[in-house]
């Protein structure tokens, strides 16, 4: 996008960093620098900070259905320009044009979802069991957010926090990932044409996160902190937040376990494993990660599996036909070909994939490894790459035993054509989400998160909007 802002987006301004820094952004499918962007320090956070924190007070005051309609304008401009934010997000992150496009209307529909939540933020009067006070409870916006994303789906993740917080009340600071900043310096525009009153939203692109944020959570004026990134940073921005006592909601990292029963419709299953490995090309909090095949169906559904995934076509996420994308940067694609060599060297077997190809982007094919040793690094760690690692199991408990060994609980998979066992498997898997027979859970209107080491709080759904809402309860006693 020829007109996308490379600055800073502070109080409804688009200025530069103050020391006039400033930091590339690549092609991950060239490795070429596609343009520069402001890169704030702490001087400029600050001065974000107190421009949301001046908005706070009349923005909580705006009727909500004035909040409602901005988000629904926002909402309708993201759809027209579909294919200006998706080639956008293509050139920074690599996806796939039919990928992003695709996170374009999932993002867009954040915000459609939210404008219909503005309008209905409830409270209540209730009368108190002594029978003469009476409880008057109304909800208010938590305050100034700080809001840190990660690179992998770089609209929704913006979208999924700006959303609630908008329809409730918040002013805000958006931290996007540094790989991935022209989105969410597009998505600003939007809503700044869209009547979003100056201040409310502040966009703040770094490459100095710690120095840039760390002060924000400990100085008190920020009463919020929503971050969707990995479970390691997710700790120390919790320790941070310890200290101003700042709320936080957390999505963090997962684990995925596939689970295909021997009873499973295998048509469906290697359809849901598709998705469920594929989307974002494998870099997604939501991807499976350890496949568990019952024995008797494994080398089947292995099978079936490699004939897929080797039928993709690897190139520029720009190139038409192209259905895997290259990965975010080089650093990313090692860790994948680390574990994969990991996997072979402890007995896995490559039923497709497994060599980088030569030249430049940050290419790696889809690949399916069976007879994954359990002791596999891949086993406790994000692949996010375009790799399925299958095991195979013999009976209920023991692969819900080992499903759940695992310190994340994000999402889970069970692929079985019967209710009961369906619905059993999924009541003891330890897990914010499960996809049943199918390999995509997210939904704007669904509440999104994990347990265990995956996060805190939901994003999405009826919920989503709770997170940015605190109670006040007023104590009315009636003579
Ligand atoms: P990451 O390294 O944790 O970074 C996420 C964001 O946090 C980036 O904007 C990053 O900026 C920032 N950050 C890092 N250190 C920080 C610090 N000390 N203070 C403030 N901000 C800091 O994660 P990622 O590699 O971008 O994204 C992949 C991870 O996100 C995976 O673990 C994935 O599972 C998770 N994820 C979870 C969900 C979910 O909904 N549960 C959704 C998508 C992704 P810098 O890069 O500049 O450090």
């Amino acid at each position: 996008m020829t007109d996308t802002p490379t600055q800073l987006f502070i109080g409804g301004a688009w200025v530069d960093a103050a020391d006039g820094a400033t930091m590339p952004v690549d092609d991950p499918a060239t490795g070429e620098i596609l343009c520069h962007v402001a890169d704030a320090g702490p001087k400029d956070a600050k001065l974000a900070e107190e421009a949301a924190v001046q908005a706070q007070e009349a923005w909580a005051r705006t009727a909500p259905r004035v909040r409602s309609e901005i988000l629904r304008r926002a909402y309708e401009i993201i759809i027209e320009r579909t294919d200006e934010l998706a080639h956008l997000m293509t050139s920074e992150m690599g996806k796939p044009l039919a990928e992003a496009r695709g996170e374009v209307a999932y993002a867009a529909e954040f915000f459609r979802w939210f404008s219909e939540e503005a309008v209905r933020i409830d409270g209540g009067l209730a009368t108190l069991p002594d029978g003469r006070n009476r409880m008057l409870l109304s909800r208010r916006p938590v305050g100034p957010c700080l809001l840190i994303t990660p690179w992998n789906f770089p609209l929704a993740m913006g979208t999924r926090k700006i959303g609630p917080a908008v329809a409730a009340g918040c002013t805000m600071l958006l931290k996007p990932a540094p790989q991935t900043p022209l989105s969410s310096l597009a998505l600003a525009a939007i809503l700044k044409e869209a009547g979003l009153p100056d201040g409310v939203l502040n966009v703040v692109t770094t490459s100095r996160a710690g120095e840039v944020c760390e002060p924000l959570l400990r100085g008190g004026r920020i009463r919020k902190l929503s971050f969707t990134g990995s479970t390691a940073v997710g700790q120390l921005l919790l320790a941070q937040s310890a200290e101003a006592v700042v709320r936080t909601s957390m999505e963090l990292g997962g684990n995925a376990p596939f689970v295909v029963f021997e009873d499973a419709d295998l048509d469906k299953a290697v359809d849901g494993a598709m998705v469920a490995k594929m989307r974002n090309m494998g870099e997604a909090c939501t991807a499976a990660n350890r496949f568990f095949v019952h024995r008797s169906v494994a080398e089947e559904f292995g099978r079936r599996l490699a004939e897929r995934m080797g039928a993709l076509v690897v190139g520029p996420g720009t190139r038409d036909g192209v259905d895997v994308g290259p990965l975010i940067d080089r650093r990313g694609r090692a860790k994948v070909e680390e574990l994969v060599a990991d996997a072979v060297e402890r007995g896995a077997q490559v039923l497709v994939g497994g060599r980088t190809p030569e030249g430049a982007g940050c290419f790696y094919p889809p690949t399916v490894l069976a007879g994954v040793d359990p002791g596999s690094r891949l086993m406790d760690t994000e692949i996010f790459g375009p790799v399925a690692a299958i095991l195979t199991f013999d009976d209920e408990d023991e692969v819900i035993r080992r499903a759940n060994d695992t310190p994340w609980g994000l999402v889970g998979y069970v692929f079985t054509e019967g209710l009961d066992r369906a619905l059993r498997v999924s009541e003891r898997l330890e897990v914010g989400m499960v996809g049943l027979n199918t390999g995509l859970v997210s939904n704007p209107a669904a509440p999104f998160g994990g347990v265990k080491q995956s996060g805190l709080g939901r994003e999405g759904g009826r919920v989503g909007i709770d997170e940015f809402l605190e109670y006040q309860y007023l104590a009315v006693p009636v003579r």
